[in-house]
């Protein structure tokens, strides 16, 4: 199996403040999306090592990771939440046998540009390590700091348990199945937005809400199905869209597209109705504020991803 790039956690936008959690539990405040599976959970092979590396106990972004974050507890929900979302199990005793032998997970704080990424190590695959910056921890306003940490992990764990067609899977893909499972798993940036310009593999967000629309669609086990059919042989394209839904993955952008607009059109007029029966001030008020937040974090995600491109990082 050729070696497995790095994938890369882009800087997010410093998040609209909300209320500090009162429980130290990985519970998502922030739940746009949620499940309510009640399948057994899918098991690895065996239990995979966890370790962890602080280069610099001193670091304000350590010491708030250790004092927000309950280890290993954290990495266990963690590991649990990202292999219910990608795998199925069909009983409680058997361990799926899809889910990749990765035998060690070690999380390395450290101070460095960015925000995280994943790597395999040289010399063996299934063991993991995932370098999360402490500079990027703190710069993180504390009202969102649990949150957004639980998330990025939860982006980054997937990338210690995902298939990409050994190596060949479009990098954006590989990064939409991560944020699809952060997505699903209620770990959602506020200014994380459904978009349907530009590519369907631009990766992130961008592309986890089009796998979410094909989950919709498709129906529950769709994402699972194109995880698992990256599994082995190298990626075509064409092949792997069409037997999958019947047409190419282009078609699949489109109509997403057309979904969405036709979702802003209902919503708009919905809005209309509104302001014109005299609805609260407040709700429109929080709703203004939703919106400008969400188009700031948006332009500066756009100066991030040009400021990866510029530095030679990409994960492509
Ligand atoms: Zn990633």
């Amino acid at each position: 199996m050729p070696p497995t790039p790095p994938y890369f956690q882009l800087p997010m936008t410093p998040a609209v403040p909300k209320p500090p959690s009162a429980s130290h539990t990985s519970t998502p405040s922030n739940t746009t999306t949620t499940t309510t599976d009640q399948r057994p959970l899918p098991q690895p092979a065996r239990k995979p090592l966890l370790r962890l590396q602080l280069h610099d106990l001193s670091s304000p972004g350590a010491s708030s990771f250790l004092s927000l974050l309950s280890l290993p507890t954290c990495l266990d929900e963690c590991i649990a939440g990202v292999l219910q979302h990608l795998y199925s199990t069909s009983t409680t005793t058997t361990p799926s046998t899809s889910i990749p032998p990765t035998r060690s997970v070690s999380l390395v704080l450290r101070s460095m540009p960015g925000v995280a990424f994943t790597r395999s190590l040289d010399l063996d695959a299934d063991h993991k390590e995932i370098h999360l910056s402490t500079d990027y921890i703190s710069s993180i306003p504390s009202s969102r700091r649990r949150d957004e940490l639980l998330g990025v992990l939860r982006h980054e764990m997937v990338h210690c348990w995902q298939w990409n067609a050994c190596g060949s899977a479009p990098g954006g893909l590989v990064e939409g199945i991560a944020d699809w499972v952060r997505l699903r798993s209620g770990f959602v940036p506020p200014h994380w937005k459904r978009e349907a310009d530009g590519d369907w593999d631009a990766g992130y967000q961008h592309t986890g809400y089009f796998l979410e629309y094909l989950e919709e669609r498709f129906g529950e086990g769709t994402v699972r199905g194109i995880n698992e059919g990256l599994r082995e042989g190298k990626y075509e394209e064409k092949a792997f869209w069409g037997e999958r839904f019947g047409c190419g993955v282009a078609e699949l952008w489109t109509e997403y597209g057309k979904s969405l607009k036709k979702k802003e059109e209902e919503e708009g007029g919905n809005d209309k109705e509104g302001k014109d029966k005299g609805d609260g001030d407040r709700g429109d008020g929080e709703e203004t504020n939703r919106k400008s937040g969400v188009e700031n974090g948006t332009k500066k995600e756009e100066e991030a991803v040009q400021e990866e491109g510029k530095s030679g990082g990409s994960h492509r």
